[in-house]
Order: C-alpha cells, then structure tokens, then sequence
C-alpha cells in the first residue's frame, strides 16, 4: 500500500540513486580531523557536489574488507548533522543497521567518532582506530561513511592534526611526515575506506630505500624497536614477493606498524591485516619476533611481511566471487576464502623460498607448520565439511572463531602446493604456479570481476598450461578421516 501511495516517490528515489550509482564523476570531499592532543574524538566532514535529490542513506561500514568479520563501527558515532545549500541544518534520523537518513536537498554532514571508545570496547587490536599520547592511528572504515550508491565515486581527504604534529596518509605518503594538513585523494570509497590515517610527533615514518616502490614505515612503538631492521626486512619481503608476481599494482606502499602495550587482558594483539597498497601490524608488548634479532624470529618477520604484501596481489587485485564490489554493512558469504588465503600465503612461502639458501627446506619447513600442523589438529566436524561450505562458515567468523579461520587457510595452501607440484612436474619445471597467478593477477584487472569457483581450472590451464581440475576437486572435498593426520 504505501509503495502504491507514494509511487511518483518510489520513481524519484530510482532515478536519484540510478544517477548516482552510474556517475562516478564528481569528488565525495572527505575532512577528517583531530584537533587537539588528548581528544578521544575525531571530527569527519563529508560533502558531495550536488544536493540530494530525495532523503537517502548514510552508511558507515561494519564489514571489515578481508576480516571475514563485522565490527560495529556505527556505535562510536555522535553529533551527526546534515546541512542543506540555504544553510538549513537537521539531525538524521537514526535507521535500522548502520545507517542514518539524510533529508532531501542534504549537501554535507559531519558527525565525531570516538576512537578512545572505540579502542575500549573492539578486543581486536587490529580492526580499531586509536588515540594514544602523540599519536593517533585510524583506519579508514571505521571513521568513513557513505551516502548510499556514491561508492564508486572519487573521493578527495583533507587529513588535519593538532598543531604541529605531522601527518601521514597511505593514500600519498610522505617521509618526514609534513607538519601540515594532507590533502590526497582515492579513486573510490573502497580505496578510502582500505587507507590509514597516522599522525603525531610519536610516530615514527621514514621511507626505506632499495624497495622496489616507494616504502614507507610508519611505526608506532611503546617500547624499543628497531627500525633500520624492520626496514630492511620490509624491504626484502616486497622485493621478493614482487619479483614473484612480476608486476606491482600499486604506486607505493606503507606498512604500518603499532607496538603496543596491552589495554586490558581481553584485548587480542599479534594480528595484521592487508589493504591495496599497505600492511597494518598490531603487536603487543614486549613485541617477540619484531624486536629479536634470533635468526629464526627474523624469519618469521620476513614472513609476516610477505603474508600481508603478498595478498595485496591475491585477493586484492585476483580475487573469488563476492570480494568486489565490496559489502559494507553485513560481512559478505565468500566460496573462496581458501584462495585468497591459502594462496596468498602460499605465494609468500614461494616467494620466500626463491631467496632461501635451501629453497626446498624452508617450503617443506613453512608447509609443515602453517599448513599441514593446523589440519591435522582441526576438529572433525570442520575438517569433514566441503572446502566451499568451510568457506562460508568463516566468511564471517574467520578470526572470532579462529578454528575456520586457520583450517580454511590451511587447506588452500596445501591445494596451492599441490597445483604448483602438478604443474611443475607436468612441465618439466619450466611453468609453475606463479605463472597461473600472475594469469589470474591480469585476468582481474581486465575482467573486473571476481572468478567462480568452477572457472578456476580453466584460468589456471589458460595461465600455466597444465590441467590441474582433479588436484582442485580434490582439495575442494571433505577430508579423509586418515589424510593428513
Ligand atoms: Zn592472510
């Protein structure tokens, strides 16, 4: 009945959000700013460049692109108003989910979000923003919102701090942090949303050289860190990991990392999580293997770097269904986690090993424990689902339940060993899967679109010329009670 009653409405809204959905042209302005030292708030400021057409959503993300989770981001929001041309100034209406409703003819809002609440309450260090004393980390989902069906477009960020504390963005990053507000800009929401914010005069930021792109270290520490050093693995673990994908998707990179002394017992340290163009790094203190310089730590630094590099090809630029255009508001059901993971690990173990002194120790070693060590503990109500259903169970636990999580990576590095095997022994060595990933790592940004579980094979033989199907369907099954055990 009321659709029928307000028909004309329902038209109008269609057309607006048509308009918008298929103009991308036209920068979203995005403020954010921190004003003094101290504050646990932040103040974000959005406008677009023409007024709205009819009320609409604003929506701020919950999703955590690649976290296979939800955090509710939209709980540490206030003072949101919404401001029209003739200077007319409303409170939005508060909707179901995380989304507030703009009046029709709304032109920019500004709302503050509470970072120290958010740091509080959200237990995995690496999905929360923070403000400690002389820094201020934030990522970029959980302060951004969006006026529903604008994703696509450019958005333009003016990054401001308190005086005199310099200020860092992995949109354009900048080595010394320049004093002054940071202007930059991202071709989408989702590239906004997938940046970090750092600033104040405890963050240490310098550019690494011999990289090849531009790195940059952005590191915050409550403790004693080496910074040369991490540099200088940062630095071999993209050389490696991009030497092995044979092209670099993105104009610099940033690894950010915070060393951090624990808030409360309950809060989980120890995670990283990859984005477009940076890694972020979330340790606690005393910081175990960043801060040793025992080679088998050094080791594993190397490694976590890489990890994170590597997905910055797999999945974020050669991806499964579902990935792309992403889901903000509930996190997506994904059929190929055991890709994007298990692939992009097993591209850094590959990636490694080519430097390695003994190449096929240290994969044998690094299959042994990252992979085939968590699938023989899996419990059997796991271990005995298909890969694909395994999948959808973590798409949105994967780390709340760390047992999906680590069983579904697990199972798809060892399916991306066994594809590399095959096709190396069907060659003669001359192909490898490598060859199938930077296929696939072209195929994406040609196709832009994710790949269905059953055209994976067929991609791979295009890209590595050796047929794999059986090895996948293999791995796809549920496990054998014996197998791997
Ligand atoms: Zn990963």
């Amino acid at each position: 009945m009321r659709r029928a009653g307000f028909g004309a409405i329902v038209l109008a809204l269609a057309a607006a959000y048509g308009l918008m959905a298929r103009a991308p042209a036209g920068e979203v302005a995005y403020g954010f700013r921190y004003e003094r030292a101290g504050d646990a708030f932040v103040s974000i400021d959005i406008a677009w460049p023409e007024p709205l057409a009819a009320p609409r959503s604003l929506v701020f993300p919950r999703a955590v692109p690649m976290g296979y989770g939800e955090q509710r981001y939209d709980a540490f929001v206030s003072d949101l108003r919404a401001f029209t041309p003739d200077g007319g100034i409303s409170v939005p209406e508060r909707e179901e989910g995380p989304r507030w409703r703009l009046p029709a003819g709304a032109r920019r809002v500004t709302y503050r979000v509470d970072l120290r609440r958010m740091e509080g309450e959200i237990r995995a260090a690496s999905d929360a923003s923070r403000v400690r004393d002389g820094y201020l980390g934030a990522l970029g989902y959980s302060v951004f919102a969006f006026v529903e069906g604008s994703e696509p477009r450019p958005a333009r960020l003016r990054v401001s701090g308190p005086e005199g504390w310099p200020v860092f963005s992995t949109l354009a990053p900048r080595a010394p942090a320049a004093a002054a507000p940071a202007d930059v800009r991202a071709s989408d929401f989702y590239a906004l949303a997938d940046s970090q914010i750092v600033m104040g005069p405890r963050a240490a930021v310098r550019r690494i050289a011999e990289a090849p792109v531009p790195l940059y270290l952005a590191v915050y520490s409550e403790g004693t860190v080496d910074l040369d050093r991490l540099g200088r693995l940062a630095a071999a673990s993209l050389a490696r990991v991009a030497g092995y994908f044979g092209t670099i998707p993105f104009a610099h990179y940033t690894v950010h990392m915070e060393l951090l002394a624990p808030i409360s017992p309950d809060h989980e340290y120890g995670m990283s999580m990859e984005h477009l163009d940076s890694s972020t790094y979330y340790l606690a203190s005393p910081f175990g293997p960043a801060s040793s310089t025992a080679p088998e730590e050094e080791l594993g630094v190397l490694f976590n770097f890489a990890h994170h590099m590597a997905h910055a090809w797999v999945p974020k630029r050669a991806y499964g269904d579902g990935y792309l255009p992403f889901q903000w508001e509930i996190a997506p059901v994904i059929d190929s986690i055991w890709f994007a993971e298990g692939f992009g690990q097993y591209a850094a173990i590959a990636a490694l090993a080519a430097g390695m002194p003994d190449p096929s120790a240290y994969r044998q070693r690094m299959l042994a424990r990252r992979f085939r060590s968590n699938v023989a503990g899996a419990p059997d109500f796991l271990r005995q689902l298909p890969l694909v259903a395994l999948s959808r169970v973590a798409s949105t636990r994967y780390a709340e339940d760390f047992r999906t999580g680590r069983l579904v990576f697990s199972r798809g590095g060892l399916m991306a060993a066994a594809i590399d095997d095959r096709i190396q022994a069907a060659s003669g060595g001359t192909r490898s899967l490598r060859d199938a990933l930077r296929f696939l790592v072209a195929w994406s940004a040609r196709e832009r679109r994710g790949f269905r579980v059953d055209e994976l094979a067929g991609l791979i033989q295009e890209g590595a010329g050796v047929d794999v199907r059986a090895v996948i369907d293999e791995w796809l099954r549920p496990l054998p009670d014996a197998a791997v055990r």
